[in-house]
């Protein structure tokens, strides 16, 4: 199995719109951040977890040529802004693309894109909409992935599981099904938008996150979704051994 972070940022990426840096150094590279997603290549299928604004320089910057699946996690924009791409990538690849979401967010993705869920966009090659459990196994590619649900907002959002590897994005409540699901991981992927600034508002920062990890003790604990208060050196300084900070076009093995 193999993974890269095609992006670690929030929702509004970093730098932010107008150039704007906030807490973080110019000077170093890993501060450059997309909106969160990341691409896993298993037993030669190739899967994205969430299509942000930036999903086709992401996969275009890191030659990814196919895609067999994509994940949702949940509905926010800087997850689903580039959904409508699909459609175009199936005529492209000659080939549909299974698209994964709970109920909750296909709720929301009707309203959103309701004119990729219409019969016209099913001739060619097309969008194969299937629903998530909320919490239980499902079968993707030939491939069985694990998935629960975190509180995130007013929502929910759907973590995914594949053998000793996790990701977690968009949380900040973990519930006991969570922890349980997440037993016996050796990477967890996880959201920490806040990092060490605490804050009310939807997310996570370093001590949620130390928090879960020490209930399931993984050898490594990725930070993702980071928001531009949190800057890359600043954070690494600060973290326990087996913590590490993602950047975009970070590969894990
Ligand atoms: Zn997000
Ligand atoms: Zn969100």
């Amino acid at each position: 199995m193999k993974v890269i972070v095609l992006g670690c940022g929030s929702a509004y990426g970093s730098p932010m719109i107008f150039n704007n840096w906030r807490n973080l150094s110019p000077n170093q590279p890993k501060n450059i951040r997309n909106r969160a997603s990341i691409y896993m290549e298993i037993e030669g299928k190739k899967i994205i977890v969430d299509t942000g604004p930036e999903f086709r320089l992401q996969v275009n910057q890191n030659g990814i040529t196919d895609l067999d699946a994509v994940f949702i996690t949940h509905g926010h924009y800087d997850h689903i802004a580039s959904l409508p791409e699909l459609s175009r990538a199936c005529t492209l690849l000659n080939h549909p693309i299974e698209i994964w979401s709970s109920q909750e967010t296909q709720t929301e993705l009707k309203q959103v894109f309701g004119f990729l869920f219409k019969p016209e966009t099913e001739n060619s090659p097309s969008l194969l909409w299937r629903t998530l459990p909320d919490c239980g196994n499902f079968e993707s590619c030939g491939i069985t992935f694990e998935t629960f649900q975190v509180k995130h907002h007013h929502l929910h959002c759907s973590a995914f599981r594949y053998k000793d590897f996790a990701y977690v994005t968009d949380w900040e409540q973990m519930p006991e099904k969570g922890i349980n699901k997440l037993q016996g991981i050796s990477t967890l992927l996880i959201e920490c938008n806040n990092g060490l600034y605490p804050e009310k508002n939807g997310h996570s920062d370093i001590e949620n996150v130390k928090a879960v990890a020490a209930k399931i003790k993984p050898q490594r604990v990725i930070l993702t979704h980071l928001s531009a208060r949190v800057d890359y050196d600043e954070l690494t300084q600060a973290l326990p051994q087996g913590y590490e900070v993602a950047y975009d076009g970070m590969e894990i093995k």
